[in-house]
């Protein structure tokens, strides 16, 4: 699945976390309109919801957690380049 996955509004769907009220499992479940989430664990439908996330979250999000860890470092490193140019050219004369 390429990185355009999820984009488009047609694949959204709305998926909830829920703690099992029996069990306290916590899980992840896509929920449509008249679906009643069970537990994946002991199948109790008593459930606490958590937070609604946005579709896809645990790909999309460390994803994007990755890329921002690159770039943070691809900034720190060019920036220490910077800095021992900078520290040659003044020590070179
Ligand atoms: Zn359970």
């Amino acid at each position: 699945m390429g990185p355009e996955w999820g984009q488009s509004p047609s694949l959204t769907m709305p998926i909830f976390e829920y703690s099992c009220n029996a069990c306290h499992h916590e899980f992840e479940t896509l929920v449509r309109t008249g679906d009643t989430p069970a537990c994946p664990k002991c199948a109790a439908t008593a459930l606490t919801k958590l937070l609604s996330l946005p579709a896809i979250k645990s790909e999309s999000t460390h994803d994007l957690a990755m890329r921002a860890a690159h770039r943070r470092d691809k900034i720190q490193q060019s920036e220490k380049n910077r800095e021992q140019r900078e520290y040659e050219l003044n020590h070179d004369d």
